[in-house]
């Protein structure tokens, strides 16, 4: 019998803030989310992802990853700073 795995640790914590500095690995876009990958040589890698991106490979990510941090929760907030401040 073993013990319930989670089929991802969410070691966001671990992640430093995303700023808007950070940019999609693929596109170069503003990143929203940040995907801790291990490495088959040891060891792990940061892929940063924009919004389209991730969920492009959020499944497969889902399944790899040992830590996501999803940032894509502050569209929302900066949306609304937009409306109310644009520049
Ligand atoms: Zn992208």
């Amino acid at each position: 019998m073993s013990t319930a795995t989670i089929p991802f640790q969410l070691n966001a914590d671990t992640i430093p803030p995303l700023t808007h500095a950070d940019r999609c690995d693929k596109c170069g876009a503003r990143a929203l989310v940040v995907t801790t990958i291990p490495l088959t040589e040891g060891g792990t890698s940061d892929l940063m992802w924009c919004q389209h991106h991730y969920r492009q490979h959020q499944e497969l990510l889902l399944e790899i990853a040992c830590a996501i941090k999803d940032d894509t929760t502050i569209l929302v907030e900066n949306d609304r700073l937009k409306g109310e401040h644009h520049g």
